[in-house]
């Protein structure tokens, strides 16, 4: 593990002097890959390096995939963990009501 990590955690410095970020990448032709970029005030000065190897072509092919569908899957657990505290709330109201029915009936 620490053979592929350790580049990336690595101080690069910028060739204008200022340090660097270590940013990670999510473009269609660079998913997942890790560059360097400048830390300097304002919007740096420019310089960018990569910090992992080149892509290979199936990973660029099988990653945008593997990420979209992961996006969809988490959007369907949010909207499921909505519907699930309506029912809470619903539930609740109900065991309210059926309490109010027992002690008023
Ligand atoms: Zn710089």
């Amino acid at each position: 593990m620490s053979s592929s990590s350790s580049m990336a955690d690595q101080l690069v410095m910028c060739s204008c002097g200022s340090s660097t970020s270590c940013t990670t990448s999510w473009t269609r032709r660079n998913p997942g890959r890790r560059f360097y970029c400048c830390k300097k005030k304002g919007r740096g000065c420019g310089f960018v390096a990569w910090a992992d190897p080149p892509m290979c072509p199936r990973s660029m092919e099988v990653i945008p995939g593997l990420l979209s569908r992961c996006n969809k899957y988490e959007e369907i657990a949010k909207s499921r963990a909505k519907e699930n505290l309506k029912l809470k709330v619903l539930l609740g109201c109900s065991w309210f009501l059926f309490v109010v029915y027992l002690l008023f009936k």
